[in-house]
């Protein structure tokens, strides 16, 4: 999976910054929020991409830039040979085929006045499909792979559980055949019991299409269920990139380190030692100088607070941002092995 062809997205120094207006007439620029910082990454064809953070980190606003649903600041987005930071919009309705999105919440994303079938059929119209037998046979098609009946076709969305209304939202994604489907929280407003359900439709999907996900989630259980690789963002940056069993068997960044702490263990005698993080995550408007996470940190040293560190491969399908690891090799990181070190910065250890 490491050759040239096998990347399907390859996104270089993306950022999507949004201006804070002021002044006397409100049009002067005054600060802008960095919701995407410089943000790299790769997501192979056929492979789930997960990124994962805090509310607000800006993991769902690098999947509408990637998409162009908002428009970049700066940085390019290779999609296949084309770079669509570079598209104009026309080019773009065509890529879109190609690139679907499943949105968070199944009550807000449907237009509640379609029916279900025509909420399915629209994106086959927008792409240029005129032969309407050929549309019906495509809906037709597509409800059976999601598991939606005929005669739910005929309903309105709110006739549907939430469950119900993300199967409704995935076979409209699906309906233009697409290679790279952006899911940005698809589970999140349903109940447990339904969501194993949707993340086992979607999984069963991409194994009968080829399918590749970029899988956007706060919830760390189901992102090490649902992907491949793992990117964690922090502030608008991407601070840790490596393979499921990489992060979850060794965080190496100490924003990881924290979100994983919180995990249950998944072996009984294994107890981990969950690590709480003092304060708040700093505004994207204003963040601090350095390492954007050294406030927060259990591990800050001084270079942290002025150096901003660079994502680096550090171990195989492993990359980390973090000056622990920038020149010097990994250094242990481990609340039992420095317990001094994690009390001193007022880390509680439970
Ligand atoms: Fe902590 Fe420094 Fe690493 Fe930032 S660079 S995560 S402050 S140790």
């Amino acid at each position: 999976m490491n050759s040239e062809q096998d990347v399907l997205l390859k996104v270089d120094n993306l950022k999507k910054y949004f201006p804070i207006k002021g002044g006397v007439f409100g049009k002067k620029t005054l600060q802008y929020v960095k919701a995407v910082d410089d943000i790299s990454f790769e997501v192979k064809r056929g492979e789930t991409f997960g990124i994962v953070g805090e509310s607000g980190c800006g993991k769902s606003t690098a999947g509408r830039t990637i998409m162009r649903l908002l428009e970049p600041t700066g940085g390019d987005i290779y999609f296949e040979s084309k770079n669509l930071a570079n598209l104009d919009k026309t080019q773009m309705r065509k890529i879109r085929k190609d690139i679907q999105i499943v949105f968070q919440d199944p009550f807000a994303s449907l237009n509640p006045r379609m029916r279900v079938f025509d909420i399915i059929e629209e994106p086959l119209i927008n792409f240029g499909v005129t032969d309407r037998q050929e549309r019906v046979r495509r809906v037709h098609e597509v409800a059976d792979q999601v598991g939606l009946t005929l005669a739910q076709l005929k309903r309105l969305p709110h006739e549907f559980s939430g469950g119900q209304r993300q199967r409704i939202g995935i076979a409209r994604a699906l309906i233009s055949k697409p290679k790279l489907i952006i899911a940005d929280e698809p589970v999140s407003a349903l109940d447990v019991s339904i969501q194993s359900q949707v993340l086992n439709l979607m999984k069963d999907l991409q194994k009968e299409f080829g399918l590749t996900y970029i899988f956007i989630s706060h919830d760390l259980s189901v992102v090490k269920h649902f992907c491949d690789r793992i990117g964690v963002m922090y502030l608008g940056k991407m601070v840790e990139i490596a393979g499921k069993h990489e992060l979850y068997g060794r965080p190496l960044h100490p924003y990881a380190e924290a979100l994983l702490s919180a995990l249950p263990s998944s072996h009984p005698l294994n107890k981990k030692e969950r690590i709480i993080l003092t304060g708040d995550v700093p505004s994207p408007a204003n963040p601090p100088s350095g390492c954007t996470f050294h406030p927060r940190c259990f591990s800050c040293m001084d270079i942290c607070k002025t150096v901003k560190p660079t994502l680096l491969e550090v171990e195989n399908n492993h990359q980390v941002s973090c000056h622990l690891y920038q020149d010097t090799g990994i250094v242990e990181n481990n609340p039992q092995d420095s317990p001094l070190l994690y009390q001193e910065a007022g880390v509680e250890i439970r």
